[in-house]
């Protein structure tokens, strides 16, 4: 049981500065700091925050940034015994914001990149049983992920996987996914219909139900979130809140939605749970810190009852 993300750990090194520099040119920055991030831990958080019982499956390298990263799961009372060391550097995100809000964004996937489905699932046996969650998405390699999903899948797991960053994904990858949940831009990219309300997001699901998966979210920003299904439809307006910063609203979206569904709730109290939690995101600056605890989420839904 419990909630296991197989994902990205990344180290985010942000500067801020007044314009980005030219081709060659060198510029004073104003600030610099560094973040936990990656999709993969961000959504292992959330779950956390979330009061679900958590294990991460990634990887790590031997830099002093793997070691504050493996510090940040301690700290959120993730257990890390599966995530593996490679020697060099874990990933790293290089994040520049100009005094626009602008922002330009390298990653370099260091460790991620070396996910191997057959050292974990060596590993993880008996950890991938009946009523555990595995939540995924497209920041560690998706032949590996391929393969962790079949065999989540086939032990009696629930498979979900957060399409992002979005690309094409395998007829044998679809075919292992509960549960889809793309935001209405990766719902796009995968289906090549436009995604700009409801009714168009419910379309793409049923496109990628075609396809193989067995059910879609289409997260829809300010205006919700939609689950289809074979034999269901199921819509959540956004909850009202004043958001600052939307950064990391999708992944807090999955990993607490991933927790409400591990501890037995029916999907349309997970869908509501997972859109008060990605509403209660975009009211702080950043992803980790801004990724909220449950009781906070409680508060949030009783105090509006969408
Ligand atoms: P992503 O961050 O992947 O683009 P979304 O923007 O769709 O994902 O956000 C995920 C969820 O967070 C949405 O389904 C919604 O419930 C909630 N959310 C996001 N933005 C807002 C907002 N401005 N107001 C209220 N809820 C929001």
């Amino acid at each position: 049981m419990g909630v296991i993300v197989v994902g990205s750990l990344n180290i985010d090194l942000v500067v801020h500065l007044d314009r980005m520099p030219n081709p060659g040119e060198t510029l004073h920055g104003k600030t610099f700091h560094t973040y936990p991030g990656g999709k993969g831990l961000n959504q292992a958080v959330a779950a956390a925050r979330s009061s679900a019982a958590t294990s991460m499956i990634g990887v790590l390298g031997t830099d002093p940034y793997s070691d504050s990263l493996r510090g940040v799961l301690d700290t959120e009372g993730i257990n890390g015994e599966l995530i593996a060391t490679i020697e060099g550097p874990c990933g790293t995100a290089v994040i520049e914001v100009d005094s626009a809000g602008q922002n330009r964004i390298v990653v370099i996937p260091g460790a991620n990149a070396e996910l191997d489905a057959s050292k974990v699932l060596d590993q993880s046996v008996g950890v991938l049983r009946p009523g555990t969650v595995v939540v995924a998405q497209l920041e560690s390699p998706a032949n590996q992920l391929t393969k962790i999903f079949q065999h989540a899948q086939s032990a009696g797991c629930l498979t979900i996987l957060n399409p992002a960053p979005a690309s094409e994904l395998s007829a044998d990858f679809l075919r292992a996914i509960d549960i889809l949940i793309p935001n209405q831009f990766e719902a796009e990219l995968l289906t090549g219909i436009e995604v700009t309300d409801q009714k168009s997001a419910a379309f793409a699901a049923r496109a990628l139900i075609e396809q193989g998966v067995k059910a879609v979210i289409v997260t829809l920003g300010s205006a919700g979130a939609l689950y289809v299904s074979q034999s269901e439809e199921i819509y959540q307006p956004a909850f009202a809140v004043l958001p600052i910063d939307t950064t990391a609203a999708g992944d807090t979206f999955c990993g607490a939605f991933a927790a409400e569904l591990e501890r037995g709730a029916p999907i349309a109290s997970a869908l509501r749970y997972g859109c008060g939690a990605g509403a209660l995101a975009t009211t702080a600056q950043g992803a980790v810190p801004s990724i909220p605890l449950e009781n906070d989420i409680r508060a949030l839904i009783s105090s509006q009852g969408v």
